[in-house]
């Protein structure tokens, strides 16, 4: 235990999370799972922006981690507050690991409410013994175990990397008409899943990790802020819509505190010399973002190497596939230049603004994708046109911008449209607005929605407001569907 001690308090460097990759492509390469791939859901519309909640759902967590075997023992506490005006007669519970065959076994669920629960693919339906009120708050106990699948992605281990993202159940958010937005994982022909389905509302979370045996250089990057104890690490995130972890034994890690926000990078130790110029990038990207969205008021945000062929965004964290690092040349003609400002960007459109990922992904795909411009715009201004040869022309850039990931069927229709047309759609959208009315509007669209799950009426609405005097209903109509 002492050891274990020590090998925590080196470990302070600890970091945190958040998710997106490509080597070109940016691709959630899912690996198929226990189930087929299941039709779309019925539709689900999104909430009325209410005001900011006073008290968030939280989620408290004691995780016990065996690395080297790929495993864990967790119990966790649900403390769900009713934010809606409906009395809720059973509560849902989402369990993303159930997509993965036998890697989430659980052997305790329990509340202070609960009357029995039923279990379906990812689902679990829990019926409570008197609804629960607006306002009211109920708890939940589950003990499970977890037996991480050896696959590519941000759930999954490899040889020399444990990625945990989407890892525990969790109570989805409520729908403006009442209804659980809760959505199944999309696979293509290649086995892959197309997107993200997975759609929190803002909660807070407290994590205690100890691991079960001393593992000489491990290190845990995370979103979420450490602090040691006497047998291991506490985390703590706070309105945030999850926390993940991305852990290696194989790990070079730099950081830099740019303004009071700690950059760490933390690259597998063939890519050192790479770590500096994430730590720039990254810093340039944070800089920008906050003075035209608006600023998070982050302490921390961590780069990560990832050990797979795609990049994703987690609350705190990015993972940008190795690969990408390994092919960065010191220029800005470079796909680490691109997509590490297009992850960060994430951290407004998807954690601070959040959106159904899965029914409006162009709420937050076509807004990262967009700010990659924003970002050579501003510090390599000579190569915007290259980035538009580059990254949008050069591959099929057209499609429906508010396609669904069902809708697009496989994902290179998914990044044809959302994406690429969708950097289009943007482009057309500041051209007819004029840019100060679009910058704008961009930032109050973000302070408008924050903590909130943003749909196109809310865009529109405050891209409509933004310039009065002209029709951006016109310029929907070019790129979206009703
Ligand atoms: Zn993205």
């Amino acid at each position: 235990m002492k050891r274990l001690l020590a090998f925590f308090i080196l470990l302070s460097l600890i970091v945190s999370g958040c998710n997106h990759a490509e080597p070109a492509v940016e691709l959630s390469t899912e690996i198929a799972a226990t189930e087929t791939p299941l039709p779309p859901p019925t539709a689900t519309s999104t909430p009325e922006p209410t005001p900011v909640p006073e008290k968030n759902t939280h989620y408290q967590f004691e995780m016990e981690l065996d690395y080297s075997r790929h495993s864990a023992q967790v119990t966790q506490t649900i403390n769900y507050v009713n934010k809606s005006n409906f009395s809720l007669p059973e509560l849902m519970l989402v369990v993303p690991p159930r997509a993965f065959l036998n890697t989430y076994e659980q052997t305790e669920l329990n509340g202070d409410r609960l009357a029995g629960f039923t279990e379906d693919g990812i689902r679990t339906t829990i019926h409570l013994n008197q609804p629960l009120e607006p306002g009211q708050l109920t708890s939940i106990n589950i003990s499970y175990s977890l037996s991480i699948p050896q696959r590519e992605g941000s759930f999954g281990w490899s040889q020399r990397q444990l990625n945990l993202n989407d890892w525990h159940p969790f109570i989805p958010p409520l729908s403006s008409e009442g209804s659980w937005i809760s959505h199944d994982p999309l696979f293509d022909s290649a086995n892959l899943v197309v997107g993200e389905y997975i759609v929190n509302e803002i909660a807070d979370f407290d994590l205690t990790l100890r691991l079960v045996e001393f593992l000489p250089n491990l290190l845990v990057a995370s979103g979420a802020k450490a602090e040691p104890l006497a047998d291991g690490m506490q985390y703590s995130l706070k309105k945030a819509r999850e926390l993940s972890f991305s852990i290696s034994n194989q790990f070079h890690h730099e950081q830099l505190d740019h303004n009071g926000l700690l950059i760490q990078a933390y690259v597998f130790q063939h890519q050192r010399d790479r770590a500096p110029a994430m730590l720039q990038i990254a810093s340039q990207a944070m800089d920008l973002f906050s003075e035209i969205y608006g600023p998070l008021n982050l302490d921390q945000i961590s780069l990560v190497s990832a050990d797979f062929l795609h990049n994703m965004e987690m609350d705190g964290l990015v993972l940008i596939s190795n690969r990408v690092i390994d092919f960065y040349d010191n220029t800005a003609e470079n796909n680490l230049t691109i997509l590490l400002p297009h992850e960060l960007a994430h951290q407004w459109f998807y954690s601070r603004v959040g959106n159904d990922q899965a029914m409006e992904p162009w709420l937050d795909e076509t807004l990262a994708t967009y700010s990659e411009l924003l970002f050579y715009e501003r510090y390599h201004p000579e190569l915007s046109e290259w980035w538009w040869d580059n990254r949008i022309y050069a591959h099929p850039h057209s499609g429906t911008v508010n396609n669904s990931i069902y809708d697009a069927g496989s994902y290179d229709n998914y990044r044809a449209s959302v994406y690429l047309n969708g950097a289009i759609f943007m482009h057309d959208l500041r051209l007819t607005m004029s840019d100060q009315p679009f910058m704008a509007a961009l930032k109050t669209y973000v302070a408008e929605n924050a903590y909130q799950i943003a749909s196109k009426a809310d865009f529109l609405q405050v891209f409509q407001a933004a310039n009065p005097n002209v029709d951006i209903p016109a310029v929907f109509t070019r790129y979206f569907k009703d």
